[in-house]
């Protein structure tokens, strides 16, 4: 390694450094860059350039028969293109080691301007002639960068010839500082043009993070990037993929179809989340997730001209997508927490009013109502399960079909969510779905969504909403009436129990027909509205001996016995109750004497004929009018009860009208 010496380096540049025209019209910044050590490394192909260019401009060198060359500090040969293959080869020798010294050497070693003659080189190929060298250096760093070296004919070399070559050496110094500030002014002008590119891109991609930001709507976040994009890549196609089903008015969004053809790189890029290129023929195919913080949602693909952008274009992209991505989630999870807090208000609303009534056909028929409207569809039926019979019974619908209707358990929809307990989504009835539906085809439907009522693990009825168009219902929907039916089956339930419960409050135990009470109510509420009705109050005759004769249980039976002979005597209008004991009463809405008396007559008989053990009954009749002075309850009851009494007197099994 050569070591320099401070004084020798001033010495010889002394020597070159003649101020030359061409510096000193540089500008003062421009003549300040120079060349450093580092530099050194790289410059080989730009001194070969120089020096092939150089030897072009002085074509007819005054040296006859010689040759020159141009040799890096470290001693290797810079090739040059116009060089002779002979003269290349004796440069190469002479540029080795091997040789022994020669002019460039020694050129190397002590930084100066060398001869050597013929017979001082050592290797026989250069004893033909004298060698010359003249280092070259750096214009202001003062670095050795280069030597200028020439072979002449043995004995040919003169002082004339040093000071020619050394005029030769700073001519190609100047061509390599021609070279050099080209390079460097080329460099900063590339230089200067990217940064611009890269300031207008981040001037405009901070805008379109404004505006993107100032969305909170999913569709015009997605109009955003895409318009952006058009905006700023003219010649690019852009598609944007969504995962989810999210219907999108916009045609360049669409769904993210994995088994589509031609979807390799969106899918690679959607499930790594990372950026994917592809080119083919002159084009770039970009796919760029579409990521937020949560997951990705998406693939934005780009295809454009492979010359129309760079690696700069790309990391400019992938933060345009971030970003998107970013304000997408955003507006999704806005979207999102205004559809919770609608389907809460919406479900707090429905579950108060649903539990504001407890009958539950006025229950059913406005949930029915409720929900028609909440997924803007046709037609709804609810259905409640009868474990008893195992039969669904429709408890509401607006289908006329099925009003009142029943179905066997494991018929249509309702039979699969029995056993799947699973509420169902379908986008087409009519795509060979393996389930008939009444519902389904009555009404010509294509869309279905439908949910069992289970209640503590049991299915106790089940709802199913249609749409006459395909594909009306969404995943959100079906999520939605999943909570619902919570609800539903809740409010079915209690509607039901609390139906159970009445229905005991106002039933005797024993004999099945109206409490007392709840015959008093009704006869109450009939002659505020009505203008007539009657009773007729039947008493088993000498039921003391019955009990005393057959037992008490057998006296149950006969009270059962009578009251079903009763039961299937009257009117569906009439109510008939057990009055006390073995009492029992039947009040005949708007019936005149005659017919009551009629109505009694045939009781009387069935009893007489049917009973076993056999019993009579003895009835007493009453009547009330509106133009009666009193009309009341009791009266009606004591009437009765006094023309009983008689019955009773006139040897009983008989009939008095009071
Ligand atoms: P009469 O012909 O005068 O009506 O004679 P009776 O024996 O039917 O009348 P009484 O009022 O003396 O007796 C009514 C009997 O009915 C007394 C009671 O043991 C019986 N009884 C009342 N309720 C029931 C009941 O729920 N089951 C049974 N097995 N007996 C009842
Ligand atoms: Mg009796
Ligand atoms: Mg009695």
């Amino acid at each position: 390694m050569v070591t320099k010496k401070k004084s020798q380096q001033s010495d010889v540049l002394e020597d070159q450094l003649n101020p030359s025209r061409t510096r000193q019209q540089l500008p003062r910044w421009l003549r300040k860059q120079d060349l450093s050590e580092a530099d050194l490394p790289y410059i080989h192909p730009m001194l070969s350039e120089c020096f092939t260019e150089w030897l072009e401009e002085v074509d007819g060198f005054p040296w006859l028969g010689g040759q020159i060359a141009l040799l890096h500090p470290d001693g290797t040969f810079i090739p040059a293109e116009d060089l002779e293959p002979s003269a290349e080869e004796l440069f190469r020798v002479w540029a080795d080691n091997e040789a022994g010294p020669s002019a460039a050497s020694v050129s190397l070693e002590t930084y100066r301007m060398t001869l050597m003659r013929a017979e001082e080189h050592r290797h026989p190929q250069l004893r033909a002639f004298d060698s010359i060298a003249v280092p070259i250096f750096t214009r202001s760093t003062g670095i050795l960068c280069s030597v200028v070296a020439c072979l002449l004919p043995a004995g040919a070399a003169n002082a004339g010839d040093l000071k020619l070559l050394q005029a030769a050496a700073l001519h190609i110094r100047s061509g390599i500082y021609r070279h050099f500030e080209n390079l460097f002014v080329g460099g900063m002008l590339r230089e200067r043009k990217l940064s611009l590119k890269e300031e207008s891109r981040r001037d405009i991609l901070f805008d379109v993070m404004r505006r993107l930001n100032a969305h909170i709507d999913v569709e015009h976040v997605l109009s955003e990037v895409l318009d952006s994009l058009e905006h700023l890549y003219p010649v690019c196609k852009a598609d944007l993929f969504l995962s989810q089903d999210y219907n999108s008015p916009n045609e360049k969004v669409k769904p993210l179809a994995f088994h589509l053809q031609d979807m390799d790189l969106c899918k690679t890029a959607f499930l790594e989340g990372k950026i994917r290129e592809e080119r083919i023929g002159g084009r770039h195919r970009l796919a760029l997730p579409l990521a937020g913080k949560q997951g990705v949602y998406g693939v934005l693909r780009l295809d454009l001209p492979t010359d129309e952008f760079d690696e700069a274009d790309i990391s400019f992209l992938t933060m345009l997508a971030g970003s998107a991505g970013a304000a997408f989630e955003k507006a999704k999870l806005h979207e999102q927490s205004n559809v919770l807090v609608g389907e809460l208000r919406l479900i707090n609303e429905l579950t108060q009013r649903l539990n504001s009534s407890l009958k539950l056909a006025d229950t059913m028929q406005f949930a029915s109502a409720e929900l028609l409207h909440i997924f803007n569809s046709d037609y709804c039926c609810i259905l409640q399960f009868d474990a008893v019979t195992q039969q669904f019974v429709v408890v509401s619908a607006n289908v006329a079909e099925m009003i009142g209707g029943t179905y066997e358990k494991d018929y249509g929809f309702c039979g699969v969510m029995l056993s799947t307990k699973e509420p169902i989504i379908l986008s087409d009835y009519c795509s060979a779905t393996p389930v008939t539906s009444q519902l389904m085809d009555a009404t010509q439907s294509r869309s279905l969504l439908a949910s069992p009522l289970v209640l503590n693990g049991e299915v106790i009825g089940s709802v199913l909403i249609a749409k006459r168009e395909a594909n009306h219902f969404s995943y959100d929907n079906y999520k939605l009436l999943q909570v619902l039916s919570a609800h539903l089956g809740l409010a079915m339930s209690n509607a039901t129990l609390h139906a159970a419960v009445r229905r005991m409050v106002i039933t005797d135990n024993l004999t099945g027909l109206y409490a007392r009470h709840y015959l008093n109510e009704r006869i109450g509420r009939r002659q505020e509205k009505d203008s007539s009705g009657a009773l007729i109050v039947v008493d088993i005759d000498h039921f003391k001996r019955i009990n005393d004769t057959y037992g008490h249980q057998v006296g149950d039976n006969i009270l059962l016995q009578v009251s079903e002979i009763i039961r299937t005597s009257i009117r569906d209008s009439d109510i008939a109750a057990r009055w006390g004991g073995e009492e029992l009463a039947i009040y005949l809405p708007l019936l005149g004497l005659e017919q009551t008396e009629r109505v009694a007559e045939r009781i009387r008989q069935r009893v007489e004929s049917e009973t076993n053990p056999q019993v009579t009954v003895s009835c007493g009749i009453s009547e009330w009018r509106h133009s009666d002075e009193r009309v009341s309850v009791e009266s009606l009851f004591y009437k009765a009860d006094m023309a009983l009494y008689d019955a009773k007197h006139q040897g009983r099994n008989c009939i008095v009208v009071g």
